[in-house]
This record gives structure tokens, sequence and C-alpha cells, in this order.
């Protein structure tokens, strides 16, 4: 099969909508942006023995492939639309496509994303994905709106996705019968994050900051507090603790999951005390729980984030996932 073959077969039979004037085929796609919205795009590239363990499944790597992007999708309140698609890939397995292609084309329908070019090449296996949503005109999410008093929530179970990369990881990890279910679980997270996007379009409207957590809680509600110029306080006892993680690893162990461990992509998000009973009423009408674990301080505080426990500070000295460190 040669390169145009296999774009034909596996990327190219999408069904566009209206708004996709020239899809796969063309030098470039074309898109409708409607009046009164804005463009909004993001690129994310994984790669073999990085982002994902050697190995994979073919479908595992496209699903996290197009998840991430949806993530910082849903960490912008945006609705995702279209995406292009670079695969370098070693060489040409139809098997390995068509479970690629199946995965892919499952997780775009569920967020009703088009699939509109993309590019193949020949190399060591890594897949990037470049998304393109829209918002409503100048009412985007984004890091730098936290203000002082603002409550700090965080979607789902961070942590989770941490625990199954170890256990997928750590094979040689002793898991009883009755711990099988949560280690599924916990695997399952892991392979599989579930982008938050719906959440994300009901936060927009009252949220002042947002993003999605990729590296790592701490770490990222660091990053959170340096874009919006504030420090933070993270209140260890109200971490959402995962019954998953518990079975399966202790107190500390889950702890430095929840705070440290990357791939979770849930949100981290900060809004005005008076803007609780919303928090609520956007987690249960998308049936994914927030919870509240800390607060933003004023600037003078070194826009770092403290740690405490029952009113006790803390000292946590992991910081998140950093390619470079
Ligand atoms: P060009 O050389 O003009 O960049 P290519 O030969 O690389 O074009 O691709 C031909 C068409 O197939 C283009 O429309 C491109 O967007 C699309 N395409 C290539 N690879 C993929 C892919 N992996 N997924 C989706 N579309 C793809
Ligand atoms: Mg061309």
């Amino acid at each position: 099969m040669n390169e145009f073959e296999l774009i034909a077969r596996y990327f190219g039979s999408s069904h566009h909508g209206a708004d996709v004037l020239l899809g796969v085929g063309d030098d470039a796609a074309v898109l409708d942006v409607p009046a009164g919205y804005k463009l909004v795009a993001a690129v994310d590239t994984i790669v073999e023995g990085i982002h994902f363990p050697l190995n994979s499944n073919a479908g595992d790597i496209a699903w996290r492939a197009l998840a991430v992007n949806l993530s910082d999708i849903a960490a912008m309140g945006a609705i995702p639309k279209w995406f292009t698609l670079s695969l370098c890939i070693p060489q040409v397995d139809e098997s390995w496509l068509k479970e690629f292609a199946e995965s892919l084309n499952h997780l775009a329908a569920q967020f009703n994303v088009q699939l509109v070019g993309g590019d193949t090449v020949k190399g060591p296996l890594n897949i990037s994905v470049q998304i393109m949503g829209l918002v409503e005109q100048d009412q985007w999410l984004t890091r730098s709106g936290a203000k002082a008093g603002d409550l700090v929530y965080v979607s789902g179970a961070p942590g989770e996705a941490a625990g199954g990369l170890q256990l997928l990881l750590h094979p040689e990890l002793q898991i009883s019968q009755g711990e099988q279910v949560h280690s599924s679980y916990l695997i399952n997270r892991f392979l599989k994050p579930q982008p938050r996007v719906e959440l994300g379009r009901l936060l927009r409207p009252f949220a002042n900051a947002c993003m999605d957590v990729s590296d790592g809680l701490l770490g990222d509600l660091r990053k959170l507090c340096a874009a919006s110029e504030c420090g933070a306080m993270l209140r260890l006892e109200q971490l959402p603790r995962s019954a998953s993680l518990a079975a399966i690893f202790d107190e500390d162990r889950s702890e430095q999951l929840m705070l440290c461990g990357g791939d979770d992509y849930e949100l981290l998000f900060t809004v005005a005390p008076s803007n609780i009973s919303q928090v609520t009423q956007a987690a249960s009408s998308c049936a994914v729980p927030c919870t509240c674990i800390g607060m933003i301080n004023q600037s003078n505080e070194l826009r770092d984030v403290k740690c405490f426990r029952n009113n006790h500070e803390v000292h946590v000295s992991v910081n998140g996932f950093d390619h470079f460190a």
C-alpha cells in the first residue's frame, strides 16, 4: 500500500459537515468560522516511550493523541470542531492502522469533531494532532484570570491516571483478586482519558481561570498562579480521594500521585465564592464531580502554592512533569 492508498483507506472517508468547505484531499482544509465566534487552536504531539509506553495498542495511542487535544479545547471553554493528524509511523502495518483509525473515529464521533487533513510520513512512531474549536466572541477561559479570594476546584480524581501508569509499568506489583477491579479501573483512566469538554463549556460563563491538568496537579496549579500573578493555598485534606487509588496504594503514595502524577486531563479552575452553587450545578449536569481544594491568595504571597493539612503548612517537594528537567 502506498501513502495515498493508506490515507484514502484509513483517513479519507470521513463525511464532512457543512462547515468543512474542503477537507482531506486538497492541499489544505477550508473551514467556516461562524460570525460571533473565535477560532481556538491547539496542538499536542505524543511520542512512543515518552507519552505512552512502548508497544501500546494502536487504539490507545489514537485515543490519547486526540483526547489530549480535546482536553486543551475543554480548558478554553470552547467547542471542539476540527482536527488535523500528523502520523509518523515506522512501517505500514494494516491491522495497526485499522485499530488506530477505528479508535480515532470513535472518539471523534463522541465529541463531534471532524478530521480535515493531515500528513503521513515514515519514521519513529509519533503522532501530532492539531485541533481547532470555536468559542463565543471574547468569552474564552484562560489560565491568567484567577483573582485573590477565588476558590480553586479540580474535576474528577487526580492521580488515578498516574496510578494506572504505575500498574502498567510494574506488572510485578502484587494485585489481589479483590483489587483487580480497582487496578483495571486505574489502568483505563490512564489509557482512555476523558476530556472534560462539557464541563469546560458549562464553566465558561463564570469561571475566572481554567486549565487542564496534564503534568500533575501541584505543578499545574503553580502554572495557573504564575499566569494569574497570584499564589494559592492548597488544602490537602480536601483533595478528592479515589477509592481505587486507596485500594492499591498506601496513603502517602496516593497523595503523591494525586499531587504530582500526570495524565489526568481533568480541569483545574477558579471561581469567585459567589459562584459555588453554579459549580455544583455544572458538575451535576455533566456528571463530573468537582471538588474545592483551596483558595487563591493575594499576589504578595510570592505566586507560590502552599500546601496545608488541617491548617498546618506542610512542605511538598515534588514538582510536576517537565520534559527538560
Ligand atoms: P501535500 O503533499 O499537499 O501536503 P499530502 O500528500 O501530504 O499532501 O496529503 C494529501 C491529502 O491527504 C491532504 O489533503 C492531507 O491533508 C491529507 N492527509 C495526509 N495524511 C493524512 C492523515 N494522516 N490524516 C488525514 N488526512 C491526511
Ligand atoms: Mg500539496
